[in-house]
């Protein structure tokens, strides 16, 4: 029988806002900070204390739902989801359940198949847990991460495979990105993400029995995870077996998925509306300037990459993933007027991303601005130095820092190319030469490539070579011409 994977995302973002989703406590980076040092009694879960709701990280959640075209709840109701976790001091987490921030939204991805909308199920409000270190007989507590915000972003079954969830992925982090909201950072763990997957046989419409795999931190985990448990799943089924609703974790270093608890140790978490937070009202006339003040979103942009600056798909596609490089790309195009904007989108996309990712870079740590790679690029345009020495330049000028003039003046790279300049040396070299040019016009032709030789020490190997073989060609014919 043929099985049909059916995929659907959970998505945790935390937002970058000063102070914590509850409380005053500052967002640290949790991968930096020493442990414990923001930490206050409502993050800390003493009895008493009031958490009062960040507006900023309501803005933020609200920005990603009206990015996703999602409807967006007038009001929305805070939740306790009661569990018991060593890295949860106040024995629940405040979350939304019932009535999320908001429903039913979407997001245009692009594979090898082409676009597909995929639909999201809700985005709601929460807190991050803290972090947990173990050790061989002890664990380590640190609260810094208690009570940041944290959006989750929850789509409809709607994928179908690992390379559609893996596009899912990347353009929701593209959103998040340019909305300004999260870094994307996944190795700091700031975006994690728990595919659900379940397979059924192809044609039908029922869902078949699910797992989750778990906080899953980079798109090739991502991939890797959801292809081994889609091939995990239909051994069983074509086994025979079935398929137990469980959560599982990805072994990184085995490349498997790992059983972890089953449905029936799922834990109730006895939701009830948390009683020191009254329901969350949105006014609609701040929804209407929180929509009003949204950027360019990726989707957008390529679109306007593709039709104004006349770009292929691919390459719009991988220059508008990330807003820094867009901007890198369209900063580029504005300081090298006159060069062919294909040719800036290729050396962006192909050189300097090349040489950014061997040196583990993002756009942001680029040593090269855009005005100095247009200022290499004018002088390739000019024909001043060839594509090979481009090359060996912005290489130079990525590990130096120093501009394309600087580089190519100090290696002497620059070709000579004035048709002008190069007659004079090559009526200079015929000129100091007449035995060896009577003995090529009495038939020694390859006395040619040696006097061609001369003009180019003469031009100090500078010279263009077709300008130069053009022109030494023409002033031999026309002594071999005045000669017979
Ligand atoms: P929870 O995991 O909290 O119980 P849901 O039941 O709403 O939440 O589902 C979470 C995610 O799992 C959603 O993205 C949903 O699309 C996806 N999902 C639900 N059922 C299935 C299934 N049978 N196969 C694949 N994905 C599923
Ligand atoms: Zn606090
Ligand atoms: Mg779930």
């Amino acid at each position: 029988m043929h099985y049909e994977p059916v995929i659907g995302l959970e998505i945790h973002a935390e937002l970058q806002t000063q102070s914590k989703m509850f409380c005053a406590c500052p967002v640290v980076d949790s991968t930096q900070a020493e442990p414990n040092i923001v930490v206050c009694p409502v993050c800390a879960g003493m009895p008493g204390v009031l958490p009062v709701v960040n507006q900023r990280a309501v803005e933020y959640g609200l920005r990603v739902a009206l990015a996703l075209q999602c409807q967006v709840n007038q009001r929305s109701i805070f939740a306790r989801k009661n569990y018991f976790y060593p890295d949860l001091p106040k024995g629940y987490q405040i979350s939304q359940y019932e009535e999320p921030l908001a429903r039913h939204g979407r997001l245009l991805i692009h594979t090898s198949q082409g676009e597909k909308l995929v639909r999201i199920r809700r985005v709601h409000l929460e807190e991050d847990t803290g972090k947990l270190t173990h050790f061989e007989n002890y664990t380590l507590v640190d609260l810094n991460r208690a009570g940041v915000p944290l959006l989750e972003i929850v789509t409809e079954p709607d994928l179908r495979s690992a390379e559609e969830v893996r596009a899912y992925a990347v353009a929701l982090r593209s959103v998040l990105r340019y909305l300004g909201v999260n870094s994307g950072d996944m190795q700091k763990g700031v975006m994690r993400i728990e595919p659900n997957i379940s397979l059924r046989p192809t044609g039908s419409e029922r869902l078949g029995t699910r797992t989750e795999i778990k906080n899953l931190n980079s798109f090739r985990a991502l991939e890797r995870a959801v292809d081994y448990e889609i091939q995990r799943q239909s051994q069983v089924l074509q086994h025979g077996g079935v398929v137990l609703q469980e959560t599982r974790g990805w072994d990184e270093g085995r490349g498997v998925t790992v059983a972890q608890r089953s449905k029936e140790a799922e834990q109730d978490y006895r939701y009830f509306p948390e009683p020191d937070l009254p329901p969350l009202l949105v006014e609609a006339q701040w929804l209407q300037s929180i929509a009003a003040g949204l950027p360019e979103l990726p989707a957008a942009r390529l679109q306007r990459f593709q039709e104004h600056y006349g770009l292929s798909d691919y390459t719009a596609g991988v220059l508008t993933v990330e807003p820094a490089a867009a901007d890198y790309f369209e900063a580029v195009v504005r300081a090298a007027n006159g060069t062919p904007l294909t040719m800036i989108a290729n050396w962006i996309s192909g050189d300097l991303f090349g040489l950014l990712n061997q040196e583990g870079l993002g756009i942001e740590g680029c040593p090269i601005t855009p005005q100095a790679l247009a200022g290499l690029l004018r002088i390739l345009n000019a024909g001043e130095i060839n594509q090979n020495t481009a090359k060996i330049a912005l290489a130079e000028m990525f590990s130096s820092g120093q501009s394309a003039e600087t580089i190519i003046a100090q290696h002497g790279w620059r070709q000579i190319s004035d048709r002008d300049h190069i007659a004079g040396l090559v009526a200079g070299v015929v000129d100091d030469h007449p035995e060896e040019v009577k003995a090529y016009l009495n038939g020694k032709e390859n006395l040619a490539r040696w006097l061609f030789g001369q003009v180019m020490r003469a031009a100090k190997g500078q010279a263009n070579p077709q300008v130069l073989q053009a022109e030494l060609e023409q002033q031999l014919n026309a002594l071999k011409a005045g000669y017979e």
